[in-house]
């Protein structure tokens, strides 16, 4: 399979992708990769409502959350995301 080896812009995960997908993600994300979670969670962003109305601001909100994450070293930006996403759906659980 033709496979390339691609960064996230926004977290710095190094994916191993087939082209076709590569360059359909960063159609959606004007020109930028993102891995999965990272584009989940923009899309997360646009969901969310008025504050960011379009992609390049849900993206630069995803981004700078990414950052702060990334100096936290007790939570990984991975763990970070899911918990963001679980919060805004209502599921987190405090045990
Ligand atoms: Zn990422």
């Amino acid at each position: 399979m033709d496979v390339e080896s691609v960064k996230c812009k926004c977290c710095g995960l190094k994916e191993e992708c087939t082209k076709g997908y590569i360059s359909q993600v960063k159609f959606n994300f004007e020109d930028t990769w993102l891995c999965g979670l990272c584009s989940e969670a923009v899309h997360e962003e646009l969901r969310r409502g008025p504050s960011v109305c379009d992609l390049k601001g849900a993206m630069r909100a995803h981004m700078s959350f990414c950052q702060q994450t990334r100096v936290s070293p007790a939570m990984g930006v991975a763990d970070g995301v899911r918990q963001m996403l679980r919060r805004r759906s209502g599921e987190i659980k405090f045990d």
